[in-house]
């Protein structure tokens, strides 16, 4: 017999038993897709920058905001996401999370980690994209970062909350000179983050390396996006290191970051705009690449004392192709930074390193923030080294010299030597104010020309080893008294006396 009324319970009860959820996040479908690029429609409240959610659990990032369809980059999953598939729109523009958490990890733009460790626990997260502080939020540059290398932090001194551009061709020692400062904050209670966008893995590996060896990253976050991750994830890279350095500053902290490099971050983003079919302008970067670059080094700020007195100082770095400064994506950063460093392939080839051409690298902010006692030894320094460079030139065509034009080019000589450091090797700001001092008085022509890096190098050691009293009274923030000078010049005497006539002269000799 069939029972109408048992039937009918079942029936009922199998529906009850049917989960009532119902997705309300507004959901669209894909309707075109191709090289990381989809376009959904569907999707009618999108936000410019929003994450959204494909089906799978694939993310992507809304970019072109049209009347029929919403166009959004993949940050993965290219070759799994397909026509008509599912897209829920979060409501949420990306988000980095940020805290202490961080530092000492190595994670990708979104905050996922890279290192092997554990999963980050912080609940706190901020806007990859965030307004710049105002004017009135705004403090003045007054605290110096020293980067521990000699021809910068004489010639070119950078200042807490500064945006200094290294650029020059590849291979030149840009990210050299970014790393020694990265080393050089050791106890100086800077934080940092180094931002890699599109290096090779493996010149990454060597830089995390590096740090750890040196116990950089007791103090620093690396925010990696390699050559062969997503291109969007190339294009946030930079806004993610500075939503965690924003978190930083706006607690009243001090932070460097390294932006390596800016050119490859300008590809990825022509290379997406390219495929939005977005109009292509000079060099084929769309129209909007200026603010691609002035939004993100606005952010670095150095805040006034109300806001807290934080500062995010900023090294972009930007590679030149044949030394040309004057192609689109390099004016445009000289533009919009407080000065920049130039390295050049010749003066690099030549042995001069740091290459840092002196002439064409200006820091338009950091003068005011430098220690006064480096201000006033190395106020002379540019326009003597300008003058050098010049006759040096003219003497190639060889002609008789006078006494006068021989002593200026040996000077010039010496100096360019005494500015030349190796990789890893900063100076304290101490030792600076003893290698100028040294290197600009009379004491220079005692020195045997091809000598002065090896002298320099053992004037410091014989200065910690027999001098720390005069060390002591070396005041970098005050002017040097003519007391101290003479102090400097009469040990360095000394140690020429024991050194350059005696044995160590010959060992001076086989390590030049
Ligand atoms: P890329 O264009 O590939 O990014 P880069 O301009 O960043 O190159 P680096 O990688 O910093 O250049 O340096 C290039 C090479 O020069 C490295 O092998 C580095 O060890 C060496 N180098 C950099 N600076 C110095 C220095 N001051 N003294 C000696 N060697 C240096
Ligand atoms: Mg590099």
């Amino acid at each position: 017999m069939i029972n109408v009324k048992e039937i009918g319970k079942d029936i009922r009860d199998k529906v009850e038993r049917i989960p009532n959820k119902r997705d309300e996040r507004v959901c669209g479908r894909i309707v075109d897709s191709g090289d990381g690029i989809i376009h959904i429609s569907g999707i009618h409240d999108a936000k410019y920058n929003e994450l959204l959610e494909v089906k799978g659990g694939y993310r992507a990032l809304t970019l072109n905001l049209q009347e029929d369809s919403v166009g959004a980059v993949l940050f993965s999953g290219e070759d799994k996401v397909r026509y008509g598939d599912i897209v829920y729109s979060t409501g949420e523009t990306v988000q980095m999370p940020v805290g202490e958490e961080l530092i000492g990890r190595i994670v990708d733009p979104l905050g996922e980690p890279l290192d092997g460790l554990a999963q980050i626990k912080t609940d706190q997260t901020r806007p990859v994209e965030f307004p710049a502080p105002s004017i009135m939020d705004r403090g003045k540059v007054n605290k110096p970062l020293q980067t521990g290398i000699l021809a910068i932090d004489s010639m070119i001194p950078i200042g807490r909350g500064q945006r200094e551009l290294i650029i020059g061709d590849r291979q030149t020692g840009k990210t050299a000179i970014a790393i020694d400062t990265i080393l050089n904050q050791k106890g100086e209670d800077v934080i940092c983050i180094y931002v890699s966008i599109g290096q090779k893995a493996s010149s990454l590996a060597k830089i995390v390396q590096t740090l750890r060896n040196a116990g950089a990253m007791e103090y620093t976050c690396i925010v990696s996006s390699t050559a062969d991750d997503a291109v969007p994830l190339q294009y946030i890279a930079p806004y993610s290191g500075c939503a965690l350095a924003e978190y930083f500053m706006y607690q009243g902290k001090d932070v460097l970051i390294v932006y390596d490099d800016l050119s490859k971050h300008a590809v990825a983003y022509r290379t997406m705009s390219l495929l939005l079919k977005r109009p292509a302008g000079r060099e084929a970067y769309p129209g909007d690449v200026f603010y691609l670059h002035s939004r993100l080094l606005e952010r670095a700020a150095k805040l006034s004392a109300e806001k807290g007195g934080g500062s995010i100082t900023a090294l972009p770095i930007v590679e030149t192709l044949a030394g040309d400064i004057s192609a689109y994506i390099p004016t445009n950063v000289i533009s919009i930074t407080d000065g920049q460093i130039y390295l050049e392939s010749e003066l690099f080839n030549s042995g001069v390193r740091p290459a840092v051409n002196v002439g064409l690298s200006v820091s338009r902010v950091g003068g005011s923030a430098q220690r006064a006692a480096i201000r006033q030894i190395s106020g002379q320094l540019r326009v003597n080294l300008a003058q050098y460079r010049e006759l040096a030139i003219f003497m190639q065509f060889g002609s008789d010299l006078d006494s006068e034009t021989q002593k200026t080019l040996s000077r010039g000589a010496k100096m360019t030597d005494t500015l030349k450091q190796r990789q890893y090797l900063n100076y304290t700001v101490k030792e600076m104010i003893i290698l100028l001092t040294v290197a600009q008085s009379d004491l220079a022509d005692k020195i045997p020309e091809k000598k002065m890096s090896a002298f320099n190098e053992g004037l410091l050691d014989y200065m910690h080893t027999n001098s720390t009293q005069l060390l002591e009274e070396i005041d970098p923030d005050q002017k040097l008294s003519e007391v101290v000078r003479s102090k400097i010049l009469s040990v360095a005497e000394e140690y020429i006396n024991c050194s350059v006539g005696g044995d160590s002269g010959q060992q001076a000799e086989t390590e030049a």
